[in-house]
């Protein structure tokens, strides 16, 4: 049996979200919040302790809790949730661990808690999945679900964990917004098909999808990023530049971040990596040629840079608060753009490279990168310094054929120049093997569209 973990704030649709995974599986749904209600009922442990800590003035005339005036209370002080939140934990785990014994027959128990992770309950999930939405859209549902004014609406939606908090920790997260497609989205989470992992997380954000690096997402309050997937196509700016253009408009306002500061180089393998502390903004602007990482310091410059199978590296600097983002192809990791990267960063900002973040997206990976003799020759006159030769190349089946980790020679690169071993996080996400969802040249060949990385300090 499958034990799924549905969280996420008041108004965020919860239990929508939990009752369609019922409709698709064989499930038994656990409400917590229903739960919740039913141990308020007097004389019950719970209620004795709730009575205990809070006094009679959350008690109606029958002596029943009042649970709106509870949530009034609770909602608009922190430590009053914090006493009730423990109470709580303590009764209801037992009752939903309860329910799980008692779901013989399900192949699948559907835990629906807005407080699974406070509570531990996570522990005892297979798979936990956030349901976020718009805080404007949670105060208006929350305000029509309980009929409470938009004062205490959004009282109640600020006292809870923003929508980050689910991105970082969550294993999916599911996008209910007004019009999003959330049957796609949980299809696509049961299937399989969501690519979120412990670095990544999928969004599906009103027929728009990206994808988020969890670290990254810890400084969202500085830094604004987002690698698009299909079917945003950001090639052929030349001959389709309206339609890129519109695409870059909507992934900027998903972002909050504006669309007329963006910056995208040429790109053209080469190593070159230029600062843009002082430049105009553009897309493939003459003097944009021929240069394959911008790195900034300023705040407001979109940073946006296209592929389709090569390593995208995007960088962070939470002290000196500079980013960049690279196009390394393998011509790009030959040429060595990662230590290039980190030497402008160095330079420019005066970066330390022990706390410089670096994240590579999508590429395409080990087990799908195949080279001749020639290129796999030049990659093992390069790097047979470093002594990892046999696990940087691998030997195909197919005679005269090799398989290149480009990841790791950029990782052995960055390494080299002082970055952390940890600060160095990887997709684990191959675009060839997933392009269903990304561009992959390897895949589609020439008329291959591109995905775009954007990263923007606010
Ligand atoms: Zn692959």
């Amino acid at each position: 049996m499958r034990t799924i973990g549905i969280t996420g704030i008041s108004g965020a649709g919860k239990t929508t979200i939990s009752e369609q995974i019922c409709k698709l599986k064989n499930a038994k749904h656990i409400n917590a919040d229903k739960i919740a209600k039913d141990l308020t009922k007097s004389g019950s442990g719970y209620y004795k302790e709730v009575v205990e800590k809070f006094g009679d003035r959350i008690l109606k005339e029958n002596k029943e809790i009042n649970r709106k005036k509870l949530a009034d209370l609770i909602f608009s002080d922190k430590a009053e949730k914090g006493k009730l939140d423990k109470i709580t934990y303590k009764h209801i785990v037992p009752k939903i661990e309860e329910e799980i014994s008692n779901a013989e027959g399900y192949d699948t128990v559907v835990i629906d808690a807005p407080l699974l992770f406070e509570a531990g309950l996570n522990k005892i999930c297979d798979v936990t999945i956030g349901v976020v939405a718009e805080k404007e859209t949670c105060i208006k549902r929350v305000m029509g679900r309980d009929k409470i004014n938009e004062n205490a609406a959004t009282d109640r939606i600020n006292s809870q964990k923003n929508q980050t908090f689910f991105k970082i920790n969550c294993d999916y997260c599911i996008y209910n917004e007004i019009g999003s497609d959330i049957e796609t989205q949980i299809k696509e989470i049961l299937e399989g098909k969501n690519l979120s992992n412990k670095n990544v997380i999928h969004v599906y954000n009103n027929g728009v999808e990206y994808l988020q690096f969890r670290k990254l997402l810890e400084y969202e309050d500085k830094v604004k990023h987002c690698y698009t997937l299909k079917p945003l196509d950001f090639g052929k700016f030349q001959i389709r530049k309206d339609e890129v253009l519109e695409q870059y408009k909507r992934v900027c306002q998903f972002l909050n971040i504006n669309e007329k500061n963006i910056y995208k180089p040429l790109q053209c393998h080469t190593d070159v990596v230029k600062s843009v502390n002082y430049e105009e903004p553009g897309i493939h602007k003459e003097n944009f040629k021929n240069i394959d990482g911008f790195v900034t310091s300023k705040k407001d410059k979109v940073l946006a840079l296209t592929f389709a199978d090569c390593n995208c590296l995007y960088f962070y600097d939470p002290v000196k608060n500079a980013i960049g983002n690279v196009h390394a192809g393998w011509r790009g990791t030959h040429k060595e753009i990662a230590r290039e990267s980190v030497k402008v960063l160095k330079e420019e900002y005066g970066c330390n490279p022990k706390d410089l973040i670096c994240i590579m997206a999508p590429s395409i990976r080990k087990c799908c990168f195949e080279v001749d003799e020639d290129v796999k020759e030049m990659f093992e006159s390069k790097f047979k310094y470093t002594g990892r030769i046999d696990e940087i190349i691998q030997k195909s089946d197919v005679h005269g054929k090799y398989y290149i980790d480009t990841q790791l020679i950029n990782r052995i690169i960055l390494e080299e120049e002082g970055m952390l071993p940890e600060n160095i996080i990887e997709s684990e996400i191959c675009t060839k093997c997933n392009s269903n969802k990304l561009h992959s040249y390897r895949s589609e060949g020439e008329l291959v569209g591109r995905n775009t990385s954007v990263i923007c300090l606010i």
